[in-house]
Formats: C-alpha cells, structure tokens, sequence
C-alpha cells in the first residue's frame, strides 16, 4: 500500500502516563510513513480526560520524541494550519460536530442516570450477556428530547449504532474486519459535562486535520468499527486504517504488566524511553531496536533513520504480537555507538561523566574513545571503563594487586622491573612498550595475564579497562611511573 500521495499521519497521544516502547514505535512508523512519502507528521495531544492527566507527562513525550529524532511539521508547540493540536482547546469543535451527528440522526441525547445505567448492567451481568446500553434514550423523539435538555436534565450524546446488518472496512495489516452491528454498542461521545470522548473528537481531528493514515495501537481494534460508522456517518473519506501489535513481556508470555516494567528496571533495562536515555542507550540503537519489533524484515538488521525512512514500507509491518528482546538493545545500542565518529562518542558521554562529578577535559576524552568505543554498550558504560582516565590518584586495594598465583612480594618484584623497563623508554607507547615487556613475562617463565593484570590495577586501578599499553600512552609515563611505584609501596604494606 505503499502511498505515491504524501502522507498526513498523526501521533496523537494521551497526557496520562509515561512514554512507552509501544508509543515510541507508534510514533516511529508515523514518522518514517510521511517522510517515505514526502508528507507531514502532526502531533496531537488527546488531553480531553482530565481524570487520566499526569502531571510532566506531555514534556516527557515531547522529550522523548526529540530524543529519538521524531521531530514533527505541525502539532504541539510548532504550531500549523490545522490547530490548535490539543483537545483540550477544541471542545466547540467536537460539539459543533455532535449536535450535526444528532441532526442527521446518526446520534441522540441520553438522559439515563448513572444508577439506571448500574442497575441495566447488573441485570445483564445477572443474564450473562455482554454489557451495552439498553437503548431507552434511543427513540426519544427530538421534541421531547430538546425539552428536556432545554429543562436542564443533565445528558451525554450517544452514537445510533444501525440495529441490523454489518459493517466493513480494511485494515492494511489485517486485512477486512466484519463486524454485526448488533455487537456493536450505542458509545458515549459527549460527556454530560460537554467534553467529546476519543471515538468523537478523534475521528473529527483526523477529517480536520487531513489525516491519511491512521497507525495506531491495537486497543483501538475493539472500537474500530464505531469509529468507521462515525466516519461514514459524516460522509467523510475514510483513512489507511493501521492497527499495530502489541508488545509481550521478554518470555513472550502475555502483555507488559506495571510488574514487567520494575522487574526490567531492576536489571538495568526500562520500557520508558526517558529511562532508556539515562540509562545511556543510544536513541539509534533504540529506534533500531523498536523498529524491528514489528517490521518483517531481516531481524538484526542495522539501520541508521535515513535508511529507515528508505526503505519503510507499512505493508510489511507484521500483525502477530512481538516479545520485548533487550539483549537486541543492547546489541543495537552497541553497534550504533560504533557507528559514530569518536567525536560524537566523545560528546555524547561526556555529560555522563560530568554528572558524575569528573572534569573532561576534551583533548583526552578524544584519545580515549577509539580505545574505548568497542567495549560501549551505552554510553554511561564509559564511565565504568574510563572513569580512571580523569581522576588525579587512583587507590588500587591491596588484595586486587596481587597476581594470579603469585604472592605479595613476587607482585611487588614484577612491578618494580616493569616500571624500570618503561622509565627506560622514551615515552609509553604500544609500539615501544609492549615487545619488552612481553619478553620481560618470558624471561620471568609468567603469563601475559598474570602479569598485565597486576600492572591494570597499579596503572587504572581496576581489573577491567581499555587495552593497557593504549591506555598507559594516554595517562602518560611521569603518571604512570608514579602510580607503579605507589603500587609497590602498597605491596610492601602486604609483606611486612
Ligand atoms: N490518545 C490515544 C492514546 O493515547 C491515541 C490513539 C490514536 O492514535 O488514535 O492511546
């Protein structure tokens, strides 16, 4: 289906909570459909549900969305020629909207209490049906309806769902979805209060707004057939209907729950994509990763956003349920980072380190990144590999300076040789430094690992660094002479 018009696609989500994998997707191939086709992506609040507002949580998914590079051409804060973008400030529209639903007969004013409503549900529940409205607002002729409403009585608009026969129409992923019209319930649109629901004020945005393709997320399946009789009611054209799946939790066993979503916090991961930036993944990593979730093709495929927006074709997004993989983020992450120049690596993880408390000085920073890029999963991993670079004294445990099979005295002797080896050289360099010191481990009858990994920890002051004679050049030889004889002197507290 892929459109030779450009598209006008709309992320249009609700103020009511964090900004999950599943919106981030969403967004993702809303964005990719209209820059494929040369169209506009439009970001729309549905801010009508003032019960369901969370505070922070329309900056969160702005954040977010520029986070990943989902920039959009027309909505919230950039403004257009359809506004405004927020439900919030279109009630009259919705209304205007309603009262023509009503004129035409396609909708009707319902003045059925609350407790009348419990009572029909209770009833039904007790019969074991499926819970809809009862209809006794239904056929209230207009008279006795507008006198009603012109006495006060508090009403909500409901829409005439047609009694008899089906109805039809096309999902692109799905393909024909029938529905009978008798399963289909007489839905609220305008609250009492006069605020439209979703079913209302969506369909209507979407007409004013000129949407072409509506992608969305599959709980909306269930009233999708509503929202195609609300379309057609009105005489308007409808839209590319895209229901997209929905995620699983890691075992692939049932939907992400509130409890998933800890449990992946507390092993380093997040379904949050605001999380996902503090944890120091890479926003192309995560957008590869969400990408796939869903898209039928070659699985661990990398792609940066240009080439995504190439080769976006919505008619091979996959239908079926995709389970959240987070070793693939990692994997993306990873490979994304070694995608970037050392300069941006080198930029990108600076802010980690300074949040952390150390002063980066850039010209280092620069010379650390090719010996440390390969190593990133995420960016704050530098920090655990890297840290050492900008600190002024390293304090390595006594314990950790012992090696392998060697005591503390033995450890010290091989200290003090290496050091005498390197202050022999001009500077530390691999080039200079490796060959006598893997001769030096010969003559000794040691291990290379034995060996290195005691000078590691007198040089880095940790088990796990970058390689150590690339890691040696860049702290320098007057530095690295002085952390050896301190290690020695370490030792010496271990022997005496
Ligand atoms: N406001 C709806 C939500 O947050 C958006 C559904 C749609 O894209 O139409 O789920």
């Amino acid at each position: 289906m892929e459109s030779i018009t450009p598209a006008r696609v709309r992320f249009a989500p609700s103020p009511t909570g964090r900004m999950h994998l599943g919106s981030a997707r969403t967004a993702l191939y809303n964005y990719l459909l209209a820059q494929r086709t040369g169209g506009q992506f439009i970001l729309r609040l549905e801010d009508t549900d003032v019960n369901r507002f969370v505070e922070g949580s329309e900056e969160e998914l702005m954040h977010g969305l520029r986070w990943l590079g989902l920039q959009w051409d027309e909505g919230l804060d950039v403004g257009g020629p359809y506004g405004p973008y927020r439900q919030s400030e279109r009630k009259e529209i919705y209304l205007e909207y309603a009262r023509k639903l009503v004129d035409s007969g396609h909708a009707y004013a319902c003045f059925c209490s609350k407790e009348r409503l419990d009572g029909v549900r209770q009833e039904q529940m007790k019969r074991k049906e499926s819970l809809h409205y009862d209809g006794t607002c239904r056929n209230l002729s207009k008279e006795t309806a507008g006198r009603r409403i012109t006495d006060g009585e508090p009403y909500v608009i409901r829409f005439k769902t047609p009694r008899d026969g089906s109805i039809s129409s096309h999902d692109a992923l799905r393909g024909e979805i029938i529905v009978e019209n008798k399963n289909i319930d007489d839905y609220v649109l305008v609250k009492s209060d006069g605020w439209a629901l979703y079913h209302l004020a969506a369909m209507v945005d979407d007409h004013l707004m000129k949407i072409t393709h509506v992608i969305r997320g599959s709980e909306w399946l269930s009233t999708f057939p509503l929202h195609v009789h609300i379309v057609r009611a009105f005489g308007w054209e409808e839209p590319e209907w895209v229901h997209l799946s929905v995620f699983l939790k890691p075992s692939g066993k049932g939907k992400m729950s509130k409890r998933d979503a800890a449990d992946a916090l507390d092993s380093g991961y997040s379904i949050f994509i605001t999380d996902l930036e503090k944890l120091g993944y890479i926003p192309e990593g995560v957008l590869n990763w969400i990408l796939l979730m869903g898209w039928g093709i070659a699985e661990g495929e990398f792609m940066t956003l240009p080439e995504m927006v190439q080769k976006f074709d919505i008619d091979r997004v996959n239908p079926s349920p995709a389970a959240i993989d987070f070793a693939k983020l990692d994997y993306f992450s990873g490979a994304h980072i070694r995608n970037l120049t050392n300069e941006d690596v080198s930029s990108r993880v600076k802010p980690y380190f300074e949040k952390a408390g150390y002063q980066v000085d850039d010209r280092k920073m620069i010379q650390i990144i090719p010996i440390l890029r390969e190593r990133l999963v995420t960016l704050d991993d530098a920090l655990f590999f890297a840290g050492f670079f900008f600190k002024d004294d390293i304090e390595p445990a006594l314990a950790d300076l012992i090696g392998k099979n060697l005591t503390a005295a033995e450890s010290a002797k091989i200290v003090q040789r290496s050091g005498e080896i390197l202050a022999s050289l001009d500077e530390i360099t691999p080039e200079l430094a490796e060959p006598p010191m893997r001769l030096m481990v010969d003559e000794l009858g040691l291990k290379a690992g034995q060996v290195f990994g005691i000078l590691r920890v007198a040089v880095t002051g940790q088990a796990i660094s970058p390689p150590l004679f690339e890691s040696m050049e860049i702290i320098g030889k007057t530095k690295v002479l002085e952390r050896l004889k301190k290690a020695i002197e370490i030792l010496a507290s271990g022997t005496e």
